[in-house]
């Protein structure tokens, strides 16, 4: 009989999330947490946009569990007193060439369950009058999130189902045994390890470190995390009203675009852009020197805005498993019974829209234990 039912790595917002739904029928359940404390990592550095599902290939696990886990949020956020805002979004075309992609859009988010409503520019600008327009979309279901918010409603549910979050916790080895598996982890300088019926790998940045201990070859599973770094820039808080809600340039092939994100605070900054980062080191620092960039991109939506007006805010990790130029991904969800490996889900490539589909995701995994 092993030690614990359900052992969580990482908590972040999806581990978080899926500890909350479980831990009301699976007991014991452990999240370990490698720092002092939960979402600390790219859980707290992200747009905290509540997506509508717009952008992501049909079918695929991104467009449903974010449709999903976008109206479970609205219904969290409403029962729970979680801050957030239906703020609504514009896609803004800036030049007739873009009025096509806009059509594709419309095709393809109505397709996922995103629906969006099509704006002349006259229309655009009686919504937002200091953008470029030619045309847009408006999402209504767009909102914005406290992720802190959120992830302390997950936290104080855990924790009132009798489960652990156990902090300065590092998971560092993962062996199959009849049942389960061994987990090792290191606390206080000490190694231990016990033994878990389940072990669910939501560790982000290095979920496929965690894969790799559980004896897969991360390479070829395509599991290898390829880390790209999104900064942003602020605007000061006399320019906020330059827009009322959020607002998107119509997306490149590779990238949403640098866009206007408003936070519940009221603060206007814009991001984020695409950087793959030539190895592993969580470094946050904004450069300065992308000022120039970041103001020519802000200026195909706000003419107005000059390049001192921008200063160096945050920036956030998204864990890729696609390498750069390579084609968008979709979420990894597995249960690895077919590599011999029942009793461990790893969740590898939880990216945009992690935020909003957590609830779906913890729901989609819930259902893999109960098959
Ligand atoms: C720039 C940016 C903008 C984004 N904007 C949005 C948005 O607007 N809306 C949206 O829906 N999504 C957005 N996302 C995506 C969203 O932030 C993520 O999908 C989500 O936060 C992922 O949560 P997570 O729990 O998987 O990862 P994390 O928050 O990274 O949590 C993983 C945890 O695992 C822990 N860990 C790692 N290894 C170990 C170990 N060995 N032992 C113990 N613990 C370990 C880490 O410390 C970490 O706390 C954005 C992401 C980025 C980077």
């Amino acid at each position: 009989m092993p030690d614990v039912a359900v052992t969580i790595v990482g908590g972040g917002v999806i581990g978080l999330a899926i500890a909350a739904e479980l831990a009301p029928r699976h007991t014991p359940l452990f999240v370990l947490e490698r720092n002092p404390r939960y979402g600390q990592e790219t859980s707290a550095r992200n747009s905290e946009v509540i997506h509508a599902g717009i952008y992501y290939p049909a079918n695929s696990l991104k467009a449903r569990l974010c449709v999903e886990g976008r109206e479970m949020l609205y219904g969290l956020c409403a029962s729970h007193a979680i801050p957030h805002q239906r703020i609504t979004k514009v896609i803004t075309a800036t030049k007739p060439e873009e009025e096509a992609e806009l059509e594709r859009l419309y095709a393809a988010a109505t397709a996922n369950g995103a629906p969006l409503q099509r704006l002349t520019a006259t229309a655009v600008r009686a919504l937002e009058p200091h953008i470029t327009t030619v045309g847009g979309l408006l999402s209504p279901s767009t909102g914005i999130i406290s992720a802190h918010g959120l992830m302390d409603y997950y936290y104080h549910t855990v924790r009132a189902h009798g489960a652990e979050v156990q902090l300065r916790c590092m998971v560092v080895g993962l062996e199959k045994e009849p049942g389960g598996f061994r987990v090792t982890i290191q606390e206080n300088g000490q190694t231990s390890s016990f033994t878990s019926e389940w072990v669910i790998n939501a560790a982000g940045l290095e979920a496929d470190t965690i894969a790799g201990l559980a004896g897969i070859d991360v390479a070829a599973a395509g599991y290898r995390i390829h880390y790209c770094k999104g900064s942003y820039f602020a605007l000061p808080g006399s320019m906020r009203s330059l827009v009322n809600r959020l607002v998107y340039p119509v997306p490149t092939k590779h990238s949403l675009g640098v866009h206007a994100v408003l936070d519940l605070g009221g603060r206007l900054k814009f991001g984020p852009d695409v950087e793959y980062l030539p190895d592993r080191s969580l470094s946050y620092t904004v450069d300065p020197a992308k000022r120039a960039a970041f103001a020519e991109s802000v200026r195909r939506i706000l003419p107005m805005v000059r390049d001192e007006d921008l200063s160096p805010d945050m920036s956030g990790i998204r864990p890729k498993t696609q390498a750069k130029g390579d084609p968008v991904r979709d979420f990894v969800i597995v249960h690895e019974t077919e590599r011999g490996l029942p009793g461990l889900i790893n969740l590898v490539g939880m990216e945009s829209p992690g935020l909003t589909a957590s609830p779906a995701i913890a729901r989609y995994v819930s259902g893999m234990i109960a098959a």
